[in-house]
């Protein structure tokens, strides 16, 4: 293992034993259109996923205005790399716009089609901070579902936000 790839399993590592974002408790299904707006005008999304073949859950819920993720929390179990992953992507949606969010999730996709290889491109490199470490996940098909969980999550999440708001 080179230095580098021992680094990014380190990032791994670290944010599976503390997990940005989780909240104690068991995911749960959340109804068919939990999304809604405060009196506030805070939109409130949540999204559940599951992993069915290594067992990965997630409840993801994303409080927005104007466009702008203003909170994540979310109630997860599964592999070091589910809970990794959704804890990073924590970090890089907090306070972002939608559309950068939505252009980190595309990054990310991008980068677990990669098989391994990475994405060429040290722009689109650069919004994805330290979800980068999941380069070497994007090699093992059965492990990159695992490392999207959160991300799909966020996707149907920010979908719903974006439906509540108009
Ligand atoms: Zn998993």
């Amino acid at each position: 293992m080179d230095s580098l790839q021992q680094m990014y399993q380190q990032v791994i590592l670290d944010h599976a034993k503390k997990p940005h974002g989780r909240m104690p408790g068991v995911p749960e299904s959340v109804s068919a259109a939990p999304s809604y707006m405060e009196m506030n005008g805070t939109t409130v999304a949540a999204s559940h996923q599951v992993n069915p073949t290594c067992g990965d859950e997630i409840t993801l819920k994303l409080k927005t205005k104007d466009g702008k993720i203003e909170d994540v929390e979310w109630l997860g179990q599964g592999c070091s790399i589910s809970q990794a992953s959704a804890s990073v992507m924590t970090d890089l949606i907090k306070g972002a716009q939608f559309a950068d969010a939505h252009e980190a999730e595309q990054a990310f996709l991008a980068l677990m089609n990669s098989r391994g290889k990475g994405l060429d491109d040290e722009a689109t490199e650069e919004l994805l901070g330290d979800a980068i470490a999941f380069t070497g996940t994007s090699q093992y098909p059965a492990r990159i579902k695992c490392a999207l969980l959160g991300w799909m999550a966020l996707k149907d999440a920010l979908n719903q936000a974006t439906s509540a708001a108009s």
